[in-house]
């Protein structure tokens, strides 16, 4: 699937062309006009709303040894 955006200037569709991740909620995508007699080139920010994760990172746990009773 495309990611299409319609272009400020002229109204053609926009197309998704490269994708920055900025943090864990927050990306640049640069899109750029499908009308070669435009081709106006936008950035726009997309951010998760909201902008906390449900669940926060945790280191990833070392696994245990079971002590034993010799
Ligand atoms: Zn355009």
């Amino acid at each position: 699937m495309r990611f299409t955006i319609a272009c400020p200037h002229c109204g053609a569709r926009g197309i998704a062309r490269a994708m920055k991740k900025e943090s864990v909620t927050v990306w640049m995508i640069d899109f750029q006009c499908d009308d070669v007699t435009c081709g106006h080139t936008y950035r726009t920010r997309l951010e998760m709303f909201p902008p906390v994760v449900p669940i926060p990172m945790r280191k990833r746990n070392e696994p245990m040894e079971f002590a034993f009773n010799d």
